[in-house]
């Protein structure tokens, strides 16, 4: 076991004393302000926060408050390190989200036992967190934890103007395919194309989840139109290579997908001139959320269903307000591939 320990003092010399007490119960790092800090965490999340209250610019408080806030930073308990005892303070300590409190001056055995049972917790939190995340009957990520990885990728992308894709999956004729082979042929066919899709050219942050019956969502972090093209057609083979017969479908003999791409990339948005939507918007709507990207990416998947299934199509965050701005990007005959507008 090495979890991490964010340490956040603006005083050096109790970042001294602490790194030697906490040197073997997990890798540690420092901060020496609530802004620097928030910005190692979100970075690489940590498994304990241990917290000076009182810093100049960002009180410790806020900082705690900023943590809690951030989905990706919820979880991570928060130790508040303090020469206050009064009751007064430890509520407002638990109320900005304090797991506990150490006095000042430390004790090395009580920083160690509280320290501890802390990491302890966390570690049992994120094991539980784990199990409950992970789609039983395929094995890959379920609805909950795609839904929570979105707002923390969403976050991100609008932080750092970094692109963010969505892929929506689902099987085609899938009815007609359980009424011909029965359920338990369904659920086979569905854990063979869960692991074809993962199989699918996806980097170790992308995220394939089952969203829901035979709709599968793929999240791509750091990912432009051209990156999630490449994949959605790695799907759409790679589900195709199955070769699972389908006798019942009336797109092909065999098992096939649609899929609905989405977008949201602030930044070529200010390059393109290929559309006529990205002429009149050049970028996302300030006021969008990741509920926009969902819902592109649904429509892209109406569209794929509407022009004849077993093909991808894209939809533009930003083009999805606009109904007759959908775009085809991939239209599969057999094994050729062509690209074209709509
Ligand atoms: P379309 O091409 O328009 O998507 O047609 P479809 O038949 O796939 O879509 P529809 O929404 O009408 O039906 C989805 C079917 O998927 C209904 C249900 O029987 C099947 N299904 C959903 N979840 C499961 C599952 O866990 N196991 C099995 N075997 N079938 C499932
Ligand atoms: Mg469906
Ligand atoms: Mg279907």
């Amino acid at each position: 076991m090495n979890q991490s320990i964010l340490l956040v003092d603006d005083d050096p010399s109790s970042i001294q004393v602490m790194s030697r007490i906490l040197a073997g119960v997990g890798a540690v790092r420092f901060a020496m302000s609530g802004e620097v800090a928030l910005r190692l965490a979100r970075d690489v999340v940590p498994d304990l926060v241990l917290l000076d209250a009182q810093m100049p610019g960002m009180s410790g408080f806020q900082l705690c408050e900023a943590l809690k806030a951030d989905p990706a930073t919820a979880d991570v308990p928060v130790i508040f390190v303090t020469s206050h005892n009064e009751p007064a303070f430890e509520v407002a300590g638990f109320n900005a989200g304090a797991a506990d409190f150490i006095a000042k001056p430390v004790n090395p055995s009580l920083v160690l036992a509280r320290v501890r049972s802390q990491l302890h917790g966390k570690q049992m939190a994120d094991e539980l967190r784990r199990t409950a995340t992970v789609d039983v009957m395929t094995g890959i990520a379920n609805r909950r934890h795609f839904e929570r990885s979105l707002e923390i990728e969403w976050r991100r992308a609008r932080r750092c103007s970094a692109p963010l894709a969505l892929l929506m999956i689902d099987v085609d004729h899938f009815k007609r395919y359980n009424d011909r082979y029965g359920h338990p042929a369904g659920d086979t066919a569905l854990r063979r194309v869960a692991q074809a899709m993962a199989a699918s050219s996806l980097r170790p942050a992308d995220l394939l989840a089952r969203f829901g019956g035979e709709e599968f969502v793929v999240l791509l972090p750091d990912t432009p139109r051209a990156g999630a093209e490449h994949v959605a057609h790695c799907i759409l083979e790679g589900v195709e290579s199955l070769a699972i017969t389908h006798e019942k479908s009336s797109t092909a003999r065999h098992i096939t997908v649609s899929i609905g791409v989405s977008c949201y990339d602030q930044l070529s948005r200010c390059w393109q001139t290929d559309s006529p939507a990205s002429r009149q918007a050049t970028t996302a709507p300030p006021s969008c959320a990741s509920i926009d990207l969902l819902q592109a990416a649904d429509r892209a998947l109406y569209l794929a269903k509407t022009s004849g299934r077993a093909q991808a199509k894209f939809l533009d965050i930003a083009d999805a307000a606009a109904p007759h701005l959908g775009r085809d990007i991939l239209v599969a005959t057999e094994k050729s591939w062509s690209t074209t507008w709509a």
